[in-house]
Formats: C-alpha cells, structure tokens, sequence
C-alpha cells in the first residue's frame, strides 16, 4: 500500500473504534487531519488537550506494517506544536503503546499527544488516567479551535 492511497481503499477494520471515528461513524473531537492521518481529543484525559494521532488506515500498533510511524510523524509533529501554542501548554509528553503488555487497549496505532503544564507536574496515564468531563472536553475542543 502506498502513503498516498485515498482513504476509500485503505484498510479498514469494521470492529475497531478507531476505524469507525476515521470515517466519521463515531462521533470525536477532531483537531486535526492530513491526507495519512487524523487527531481527535482522548475521551479520558490525562491532561488538558491530550490527543491521539491515528493512521487513516488500519494498522493495530507501531511494531506493524511498514514505516507506520513515519506515516503519522508529520500530524504528531503538527498536533505538539498546536497544542502547545494554541493551549499555553508548558511540555509535551508523547506515547505510543504496542501490544497488551505495553498497556495497549485500542488496536488501531495511536500516538499519544499529553500537554504538560507547570502546575501539574505528575503525569497521569494508562495506570492513572484521571479523566476529563464532557463539559470539560467540550470547552478545550473550542480554546484549540478559537486560534484556527
Ligand atoms: P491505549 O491504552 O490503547 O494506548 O489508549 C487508548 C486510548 O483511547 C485511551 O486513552 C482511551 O481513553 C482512548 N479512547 C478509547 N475509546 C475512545 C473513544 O471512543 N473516543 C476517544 N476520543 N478516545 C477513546
Ligand atoms: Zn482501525
């Protein structure tokens, strides 16, 4: 499969969540897109802002198919900068799971995308998720709109 195929022949796994907010099925909170990939607010936020950058294509992790990192590196590069800029974020931490015992939950590849600020220095995660409202969503999804 080449980088550039359109999304209609791409790979898609009619069971995987992530497949289903690509095309639009699912609802999501979508920050970003690009011809490879698409960003969207996590639904259990660690911090303010945390994202997730997918492939457009199916592919279940990082260690899969070829050059999947590659494919997804210019969004998660994109995604940072926009988040730092547009919520005055202080740090960014970036993660990506492959399989379950790395602690991966949604087989379909995603680059974690965590604003840090100065004034929550633990990092929550998979093992602390802390989580956010959907008001809370709603009002971090409109503050990285606004500078659009
Ligand atoms: P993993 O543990 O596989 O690295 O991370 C999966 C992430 O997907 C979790 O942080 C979880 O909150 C997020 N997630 C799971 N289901 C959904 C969903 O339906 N929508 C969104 N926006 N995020 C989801
Ligand atoms: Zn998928």
């Amino acid at each position: 499969m080449t980088p550039f195929e359109t999304p209609e022949t791409q790979h898609v796994d009619p069971n995987c969540i992530f497949c289903k907010i690509v095309s639009g099925e699912l609802p999501s909170r979508r920050i970003y897109e690009d011809d490879r990939a698409v960003a969207f607010l996590d639904i259990g936020a660690w911090h303010r802002g945390h994202s997730l950058v997918v492939p457009k294509r199916h592919i279940p992790d990082v260690v899969s198919g070829t050059s999947s990192l590659p494919e997804i590196a210019p969004a998660v590069d994109a995604v940072a900068r926009l988040l730092m800029h547009r919520l005055a974020a202080d740090g960014i931490n970036l993660l990506s799971s492959a399989g379950q015992a790395a602690g991966q939950e949604v087989f379909h590849l995603h680059v974690h995308v965590v604003p840090r600020y100065a004034d929550e220095p633990g990092l929550r995660s998979l093992v602390n998720p802390g989580g956010a409202t959907d008001d809370e969503l709603d009002s971090v999804y409109r503050q990285i709109q606004a500078g659009a």
